[in-house]
């Protein structure tokens, strides 16, 4: 059944820029079954171990993550891009495979201690979801593993996140 979601991925040639090839998800999330299958994957990378609650990136990060807190039914805390949470924030500067930007996330968003799982669309640089584990940290929390739908594991982006375990249910 993962090879059900490869086969609905499709590959935008040089978009942001030239060079990339953008992975687009879009097909997943338009099709229930798939979208579904999708979440389900995510949440088994946890193999039954609970949670407290489920971080996503912005922006695609949030459609996978959200759905996996619902059904997990346990709560959901974004990680932005700079300049669009309301309330108090901390901060961080990442790389990214094309550019560079700055992730916060609520300052009360998680409390020490609490269980949590990082999830986004896709692993690259790994630059991003490093920014967020970093603000996971500095909060208190237990970062229990890092569940990507997609790894482009030529990058090399999982080297970035160790020791944490991480997971991705379809790997180019
Ligand atoms: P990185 O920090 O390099 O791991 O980049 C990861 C973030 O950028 C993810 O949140 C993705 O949504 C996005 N991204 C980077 N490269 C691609 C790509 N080739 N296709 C789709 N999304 C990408």
């Amino acid at each position: 059944m993962p090879e059900s979601l490869r086969a609905a991925i499709r590959d935008v040639v040089d978009f942001p820029q030239p060079g990339i090839v953008f992975k687009d998800i879009t097909p997943i999330l338009a099709d229930g079954k798939l979208f579904g299958k999708s979440i389900s994957l995510l949440c088994d990378t946890l193999g039954g171990a609970k949670i407290d609650k489920v971080v996503g990136i912005d922006a695609r990060g949030f459609i996978f993550a959200s759905a996996v807190a619902d059904r997990l039914g346990v709560g959901f805390v974004p990680v932005r891009k700079k300049g669009k949470l309301p309330w108090k924030t901390r901060q961080t500067p990442y790389a990214l495979e094309y550019g560079e930007a700055v992730v916060e996330i609520h300052e009360d968003a998680l409390q020490p201690g609490e269980v949590v799982l990082l999830v986004d669309d896709l692993l690259a640089t790994g630059g991003t979801a490093a920014a967020a584990v970093k603000l996971i940290e500095e909060l208190g929390a237990n970062l229990i593993g890092i569940s990507f739908l997609i790894e482009l594991a030529f990058l090399g982006g999982r080297a970035k996140l160790a020791p944490h375990p991480v997971h991705a249910i379809l790997t180019y």
